[in-house]
């Protein structure tokens, strides 16, 4: 899922005629003190990121003058959030709120629903997993039907909320799920939606979250990589996605782990695990005998040869390792002989650009045989350190560490006497 900043989200919500509060971003103390200025009044400064209850973290704070926005700002900018920095914050008009309400909409996967649900509650402002069941309304929205104005005027009125108010907040909560119907989103919510002194109904938080696999058809977000990634990505992790967002027959999860700097220092092995508990399991034998991994790369779920092939080119492709290491701990369902045949493409592509260099493949599962086979016979006549495992070894990492780091230390004795 493809998440977004609050500021992001109300931007989508003021698209879709939603009243936001007015708001500047800043990235700095400096910053956040010009957009108080602009404003011109009171104002609140909350950090921008991926996580919810901010509130109660001491992430949202408020400041009456431009000087105590400076001040708030330099607070909250730099802080950790349920894990995650803070390197923005959205400087806002402070509200005078009278009530605060919820509305939102997810995805629910469940087999009796499998569609999109709307909900609406008057007691908005907490995490509404803890407001009572009473106080929420829910309906499953149907996607042939569609939602009417009136549903939502039904909903609303049903959790007691009456006259002009009722009006207002209804047309805000169906412009909501249109606006999620339009993002493709996995959920949308406005938490809280406030009711203020001077009788408006604004958008006071919103948390998007767009389906990863409609991101093509919102190239409007700039969104670089479909899925969760927490850092900016590198051209090495966009290539790597470049095989993904092309290609979604299996999954080919790969990232940089570290920096060229870092890789240049020693100690890196370009890294292939298959499957994510085995990916794990093969980084956890390299660590206890020193070695690093230069990239975390996964391939499963039966992808394609070409795919295998793209990620193994990519991985050798990493100047400065010092091996390459297939860590396919686990008896995959998959047919394996895809691995076989992408692999030794690649190879046979790039080690004689490597001579000696180190190469440890363990691939074992279905249609192991014949995958060994592919191994062995393709990469038979390559000058490099090639060690090719097969199930015999899926339960003997620590084994399998100690032969790359027995191969490791070889080839660079091996290049430094060169
Ligand atoms: P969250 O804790 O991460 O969900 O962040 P919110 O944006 O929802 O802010 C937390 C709480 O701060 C809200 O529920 C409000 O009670 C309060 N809050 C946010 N903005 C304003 C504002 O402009 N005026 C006032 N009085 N309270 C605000
Ligand atoms: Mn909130």
């Amino acid at each position: 899922m493809a998440k977004f900043f609050e500021y992001q989200g109300k931007e989508i919500c003021s698209k879709s005629g939603i009243p936001i509060p007015e708001g500047v971003v800043a990235n700095s103390p400096e910053e956040a003190r010009k957009a108080a200025e602009k404003l011109g009044r009171p104002v609140v400064v909350k950090a921008q990121v991926w996580a919810g209850g901010r509130g109660k973290s001491g992430a949202v704070k408020f400041a009456d003058t431009p000087d105590e926005a400076e001040k708030v700002a330099a607070e909250i900018l730099g802080m950790e959030v349920k894990g995650l920095e803070v390197k923005q914050v959205l400087v806002e008009e402070k509200l005078d709120i009278v009530q605060e309400f919820y509305a939102g909409v997810i995805i629910n996967s469940a087999q009796e629903v499998r569609g999109p649900v709307l909900m609406f509650s008057p007691e908005g402002g907490v995490d509404i997993e803890s407001v009572p069941e009473d106080k929420i309304a829910v309906m499953n929205v149907d996607v042939i039907k569609g939602l009417m104005p009136y549903d939502t005027l039904n909903m609303v009125s049903s959790m007691g909320v009456k006259g002009k108010v009722l009006r207002q907040v209804a047309d805000i909560v169906f412009k909501l799920f249109k606006a999620f119907q339009k993002m493709d989103c996995r959920s949308l919510e406005i938490n809280p939606l406030v009711l203020t002194s001077d009788n408006k109904v604004l958008a006071a938080d919103c948390r998007m979250a767009v389906d990863d696999q409609a991101l093509f058809r919102h190239p409007e977000l700039g969104i670089k990589i479909g899925r969760e990634f927490l850092k900016e990505p590198t051209e090495f992790d966009l290539i790597a996605w470049s095989f993904e967002e092309s290609d979604f027959r299996g999954t080919s999860y790969v990232a940089q782990m570290a920096t060229p700097e870092e890789v240049a220092q020693g100690g890196y092995v370009g890294y292939h695990g298959i499957g994510g508990g085995a990916a794990m399991l093969g980084m956890d034998a390299l660590n206890k005998v020193d070695l690093k991994v230069a990239d975390y790369a996964d391939t499963s779920g039966n992808p394609t040869a070409s795919k295998v092939y793209r990620v193994t080119k990519l991985i050798m492709s990493i100047p400065g390792i010092e091996a390459y290491f297939l860590a396919g701990f686990m008896m995959a369902n998959q047919e394996q002989w895809h691995h076989a045949h992408g692999i030794v493409k690649a190879l046979r592509e790039e080690l004689p650009k490597k001579p000696g260099f180190p190469v440890i493949l363990l691939l074992c599962g279905n249609k192991e045989e014949k995958s060994q086979e592919i191994l062995k016979e393709g990469l038979a006549d390559l000058d490099a350190r090639i060690e090719i495992y097969d199930r015999e070894h899926v339960y003997d990492a620590k084994f399998i560490g100690g032969r790359v780091k027995a191969l490791v230390d070889e080839y660079k004795k091996e290049r430094s006497a060169s």
